[in-house]
């Protein structure tokens, strides 16, 4: 006997339980089944960003920002306080408590929504159906007229440095640390490293990031790029560009041989994190007679439809092509519930904001200058610092710019980037502003209250036709 659902979806990250909740919105009678146990050995739906990606990553953001805050900004505000101590127990159970509320609360929304969920590991097996194996090895056969696979991705291992859980380990891992390592490695200077090596930096380690590549963020506008260069070598990460890593060992320490421009170098940690990107996790996701097409890096093939190539068997998030972020997921789960449902649905891949929760925030949506240089588009620019900005002043947050792009002959607005206090919120008003093709003379004229961060991208709207109020004009751009 098998149990029968419209729609089985494989994997409750926030590509799967948005698809499963939209699915059953849509009036579909939905299964999902998700294999995470947290440390206490209990299911818990949420997938990667819940349990040990987005939300404890900036639980930690935020904790170690306020001790860094009342570390040094504090006594500036004339708040002075007695000796400062650190309780990492407190703040790592606080992180745990965030991520409990949140992945009950999707057990939760799975109940609401009437949505079967199944604690197991699901392979799909001929004719849509799955095949479930729970946490004690049952068994249990579920069909489905649609599957939606959403398993996500895991950390990429170097082959010279696997992950040991104790000295070499990954994102995970470095979450998870009971104590502040005194000297932290970290191979790779992509988002995790930048963010993990922040909290640890702003608790008191000593930070070296190593990254391969030789240019600093290449995928963020240039002048964003360098800005964060400066600022997060300012706050102590001592970020090193174009560091080949040839060897890991361990014994009571990390030890660590790359290559740079100078010749080989050596160092020593006491707790290395690799952070080299994410694979994803399509492999045993079918069973051995069914062939998935996967590209070479093992991303599930898709069309615009998130269709694979089996028939009824849908593919989102992590597990396929495109950047590796929860929003990218949970609207692909909402677009294809939709297209089962024979609705149109699209995603805008041409505005997904990124957004690197260093201090201050990275965030742009759109083209880049150099992107856009390569592409041969006319573009027009303004920009406005955050110095330059009253609420920012107050708060005493004056560090970034706001750097707007616009096409020169229609002033479509192309891409904004942004590196400052708050980023993280305003790109959303980029994003808004794109989504409904907006030119950079639409949010010039349209009113931002004053005294907010938001008037800086008001101002830099202003500065692409040369009519910035609070700078002096530049020479080149009188309007
Ligand atoms: P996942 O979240 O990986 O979920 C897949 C789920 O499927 C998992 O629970 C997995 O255990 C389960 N699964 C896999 N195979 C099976 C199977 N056969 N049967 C049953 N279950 C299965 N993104 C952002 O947008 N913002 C951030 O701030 C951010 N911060 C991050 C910080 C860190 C440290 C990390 C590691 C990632 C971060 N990300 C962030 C990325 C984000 O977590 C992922 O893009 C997102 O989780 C992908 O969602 P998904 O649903 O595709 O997959
Ligand atoms: P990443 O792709 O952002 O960065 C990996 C970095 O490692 C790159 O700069 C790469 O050049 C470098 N690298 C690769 N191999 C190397 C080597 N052998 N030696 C030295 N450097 C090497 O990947 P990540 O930081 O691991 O993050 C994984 C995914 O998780 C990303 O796709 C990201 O989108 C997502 N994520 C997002 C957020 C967010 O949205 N704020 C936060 C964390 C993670």
């Amino acid at each position: 006997m098998s149990e029968q659902y419209d729609v089985i979806v494989i994997g409750a990250g926030p590509a799967g339980y948005v698809a499963a909740i939209r699915c059953a919105q849509l009036g579909f009678n939905v299964a999902c089944i998700d294999d995470y146990l947290d440390e206490q050995g209990q299911p818990s739906p949420g997938g990667t960003c819940l349990n040990i990606g987005c939300i404890p990553s900036k639980a930690l953001l935020e904790s170690s920002h306020h001790y860094q805050q009342a570390e040094k900004q504090f006594a500036e505000h004339g708040i002075r306080i007695g000796q400062l101590v650190l309780d990492l127990a407190t703040m790592q159970n606080r992180k745990q408590k965030v991520v409990r509320d949140l992945t009950g609360g999707i057990q939760s929304l799975f109940k609401a929504n009437q949505i079967a969920f199944y604690a197991g590991r699901g392979t799909l097996k001929q004719n849509n159906r799955v095949e479930v194996i729970d946490h004690d090895n049952n068994s249990t056969t579920l069909n489905a007229e649609h599957v939606i696979l959403a398993s996500g991705s895991r950390p990429a291992e170097l082959p010279f440095a696997p992950f040991d859980g104790k000295q070499v380990v990954d994102s995970t891992g470095g979450l998870a640390f009971d104590s502040v390592p005194q000297r932290l490695g970290i191979i790779g200077a992509g988002v995790i490293g930048l963010e993990l090596g922040s909290v640890w930096q702003r608790l008191g380690a000593e930070v070296i990031v190593l990254e391969a590549q030789e240019r600093f963020l290449p995928d963020a506008d240039p002048a964003i790029a360098k800005q964060a260069s400066k600022l997060l070598g300012q706050q102590g990460l001592d970020i090193r560009l174009g560091s080949n890593v040839e060897s890991v060992n361990t014994d009571k320490t990390v030890q660590v041989a790359y290559t740079d421009g100078q010749g080989s170098q050596h160092l020593e940690f006491d707790k290395l994190i690799v952070a080299v990107g994410r694979r994803p996790n399509s492999e045993a996701l079918c069973a051995g007679d069914l062939a998935l097409t996967t590209d070479q890096r093992g991303f599930v093939q898709v069309d615009d439809h998130y269709r694979t190539n089996l028939d009824r068997v849908y593919a989102v998030g992590d597990l396929i092509p495109g950047p590796m972020l929860a929003h990218k997921g949970m609207e692909e789960g909402m677009a294809v519930a939709e297209q089962i449902a024979g609705q149109f649905a699209e995603v805008d891949y041409d505005n997904i904001p990124l957004v690197i929760y260093t201090h201050p925030e990275i965030a742009w949506t759109g083209r880049s200058e150099q992107q856009l240089k390569e592409a041969g588009i006319d573009y027009t620019s303004g920009q406005f610092p955050f110095s330059a900005n009253g609420r920012a002043r107050a708060a005493g947050e004056t560090d970034g710019l706001i750097k707007v792009l616009a096409d020169a002959h229609t002033d479509r607005v192309l891409g904004v980037h942004m590196i400052g206090p708050g980023c993280s919120e305003l790109i959303g008003q980029a994003v808004i502003a794109r989504a409904f093709g907006a030119s950079s003379e639409d949010l010039a004229l349209t009113m931002f209250a004053h005294p907010t961060l938001s008037e800086t991208l008001h101002e830099a709207m202003l500065d692409v036709a040369g009519r910035a109020i609070h700078r002096a004009p530049s020479r080149k751009k009188r309007p």
